[in-house]
């Protein structure tokens, strides 16, 4: 089978010309040939040689532009450039062989074959020949191809020692099983599962860069399903593994919560690729299990589990080395709210109420409407209608108000700065109560959103403490207006 058609460019062109001059084997390998023939876009070309592979991509980079840079690994035989919209990378064909506590093998040079047999699966492992006359033919010497069109996920070597020289390649599978909608091989399967304690040897970077290709793929369940059903999510991921399951007691069952997080996360795939929203998604009920009850007569019941969920999202990320920083934050902030909107969707919510949530979402929430939305998860189309539904009067309510209010971003008018400068006290506790007064007074609607009367509050809720005002209005405000346009200089 030939493909001389798809590799019609000029960096193809060169390579072409240098290796048939030559008589050099070289080819276009990998992942770019499994998604050429799958029709995806892909960035990254990976060209193996039987030789150097920087000597040749220097000379293809001479050839088409001078200017272009060539970076390169001398340790380990590669080199690197970009071109277009193209990343090129060049490797000398070669064996390997690993030993048992290291993913990083010895390495020897070895032909093509060699090179393939390498690879972790058979659609992984095509080639096209780049030199004349066979530019473009396709090497399969593992039927990869029919794979391919099969949707099959399979090792070119037996399974068990893929796996266990390189415990990485068992969450490639479920990553790829996921992107493409593909079917893990029955031995394939097994071996995954015989070796998850492998995975010892795997950096939780790596884990993450996969688990975050399984998060951004069009249908994140199908991995996670994977994960829970190989043994593989109880090992680097039990908080989540423990939402697998149902009880019954006095004919009550719950449901499989984290059957209910994965739609819940394929939801919310359809709605955004928004990496750390699909995160909030996938543990926006984490607190479950630990607040899980059973009441008699009642059911079942998970009082706080938002909240409990919120706090245990540091403890998951700083073990799993996800980022401690903004995202968490956020990801935090998803969960502790998710249980918010639902309730204003009721006739005699007060505009108080709405102000508080718009308050503490600030700008993230039209993100925590979709989680909302996304976390609808019934089987019954006319339900599902009804919640919508009820989303949209809260979207309506939320729109009104912040109209009227300008709530999103609020910072209270009086700072604490100028309560201590009106007052002559300095940082206490008193300032801190006054100006959290004046916050609530606002959001509960007691007194608009402006500095006078903010002022004309704060003087009155000062009293009660005895505190009297040291400077006017008048006086704070033209000391406020200097020391701004002294920072403005
Ligand atoms: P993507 O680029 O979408 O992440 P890919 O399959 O192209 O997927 P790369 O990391 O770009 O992944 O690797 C390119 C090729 O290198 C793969 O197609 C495969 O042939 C080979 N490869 C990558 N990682 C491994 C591995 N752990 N074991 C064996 N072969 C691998
Ligand atoms: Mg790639």
């Amino acid at each position: 089978m030939k493909f001389s058609e798809n590799i019609q460019n000029i960096v193809f062109q060169h390579i072409s010309e240098i290796v048939t001059r030559q008589n050099q084997p070289a080819y276009v390998i990998g992942g770019f040939v499994r998604d050429l023939i799958l029709g995806r876009a892909s960035k990254d070309v990976d060209i193996v040689v039987e030789g150097s592979g920087i000597a040749l991509a220097k000379e293809v980079a001479r050839r088409i532009d001078p200017k272009i840079k060539v970076s390169f690994f001398k340790s380990y035989g590669t080199a690197m450039f970009r071109y277009k919209d193209k990343e090129y990378e060049f490797v000398g064909a070669r064996k390997e062989s690993y030993n048992r506590d290291s993913r990083n093998p010895e390495v020897e040079d070895g032909s093509v074959e060699d090179d393939q047999l390498r690879r972790d699966f058979t659609i992984n492992a095509l080639a096209l020949s780049l030199a004349e006359p066979d530019f473009g033919e396709l090497m399969d010497p593992f039927n990869g191809y029919a794979d391919l069109k099969r949707g099959i996920i399979r090792t070119p070597r037996d399974p068990k020692v893929t796996f266990s020289d390189d415990p990485l390649r068992m969450l490639r599978a479920i990553r790829f099983a996921a992107q493409l909608n593909f079917h893990i091989d029955e031995q394939a399967y097994d071996a995954i599962v015989a070796n998850v304690e492998r995975l010892e040897i795997i950096s939780k970077e790596r884990i993450n860069e996969e688990l975050h290709k399984i998060m951004l793929a069009p249908k994140p369940s199908i991995g996670f399903k994977l994960l829970a059903k190989t043994g593989i999510l109880t090992y680097i991921f039990p908080e989540l593994a423990a939402m697998q399951g149902v009880d019954k007691r006095e004919g009550m069952a719950h449901k499989d919560n984290l059957f209910h997080s994965l739609k819940v996360l394929d939801n919310i795939a359809r709605l955004t690729d928004d990496l750390w929203l699909r995160w909030a998604a996938l543990l926006h009920d984490i607190g479950k299990p630990p607040t899980k009850r059973f009441v008699e007569g009642h059911g079942w019941t998970f009082h706080g589990h938002e909240y409990r969920g919120a706090k245990m999202i540091p403890g998951i990320f700083r073990r799993m080395k996800l980022p401690l920083n903004q995202k968490m934050k956020y990801v935090q902030k998803m969960v502790s709210l998710h249980m918010r909107p639902i309730v204003l969707v009721e006739d005699e919510v007060t505009d108080s109420a709405v102000r508080r949530l718009l308050f503490e979402a600030g700008n993230e929430i039209e993100d925590l409407m979709t989680l909302c939305e996304a976390d609808i998860t019934s089987k019954n189309h006319e339900k599902v209608q009804r919640y919508l539904q009820n989303y949209q009067i809260v979207r309506q309510k939320l729109q009104e108000v912040e109209e009227k209010d300008r709530i999103r971003n609020f910072q209270p008018p009086i700072t604490g700065e100028i309560i201590m400068q009106a007052f002559g006290v300095g940082p206490s506790k008193i300032i801190g109560d006054i100006k959290q007064a004046i916050k609530n007074a606002i959001l509960d609607g007691k007194i608009s959103n402006n500095f006078d009367e903010a002022w004309a509050f704060m003087e009155q809720y000062a009293a009660d403490y005895g505190l009297k005002l040291l400077k006017s209005k008048g006086d704070v405000i033209a000391d406020e207006d200097q020391a701004k346009s002294e920072d403005d200089r």
